[in-house]
């Protein structure tokens, strides 16, 4: 009998189990949680800050991307094991990662201005990348604009506007294409599909 009511006791908490993963799933929630990050986020975004705003006249002068991955150790202090060149428009980091450091977010430069990239907002891949790796993302434009990716809410959001990171001296502002403050993936599409091509 008391054998019974156990299996029934385990079959209700596997039903409410069952119900809650549904729910999650039903609100579009991952079901996994969130990376344990142990330094706080404002720290994180000003070294992500610092790390961009030491890269951005090589970037300019080289005409290319860099990228990498910070890292943090047990008790938070973060670190960039290595900085990756790119090109012209793209830069791939590896995450191969090291014994007692933790990924906590990806960086990357926009390279010099240019009047051919709209490079002054993420891209949709940018949004993509750092969704798939459920990391944020930090990006530093030619314009100097300091982006957030943040892959939980999956929205890039502008940190600070023009100027606020070294700013490439050939950079000439594009009133009509000025980025918004926010994207989510479907504005983000749109802004790409309806960019004008000269400015
Ligand atoms: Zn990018």
């Amino acid at each position: 009998m008391k054998l019974t009511r156990n299996n029934a006791l385990i079959l209700i908490a596997c039903a409410a189990a069952w119900i809650f993963v549904m729910i999650r799933v039903a609100n579009h929630e991952p079901v996994y949680e969130p990376r344990e990050i142990v330094a706080a986020p404002a720290e994180v975004e000003r070294y992500a800050r610092q790390q961009l705003n030491d890269l951005q006249r090589r970037s300019f002068a080289e005409q290319r991307e860099f990228c990498g991955v910070i890292v943090e150790d047990d008790r938070g202090t973060l670190s960039t094991l290595e900085v990756f060149e790119g090109d012209i428009a793209s830069c791939s980091y590896e995450n191969s990662g090291k014994v007692g450091l933790k990924p906590v977010a990806t960086f990357h430069t926009h390279g010099g201005a240019s009047v051919v990239f709209d490079d002054e907002a993420p891209s949709f891949q940018d949004l993509q990348s750092d969704i798939a790796t459920r990391l944020d993302g930090y990006l530093a434009t030619p314009g100097g604009r300091f982006w957030r990716i943040d892959w939980q809410s999956q929205t890039a959001n502008l940190v600070c506007g023009e100027g606020c990171l070294e700013q490439d001296p050939n950079y000439r502002p594009c009133p009509a294409s000025a980025p918004e403050t926010q994207y989510d993936i479907k504005r983000l599409q749109a802004r790409f599909r309806n960019a004008s091509a000269t400015c």
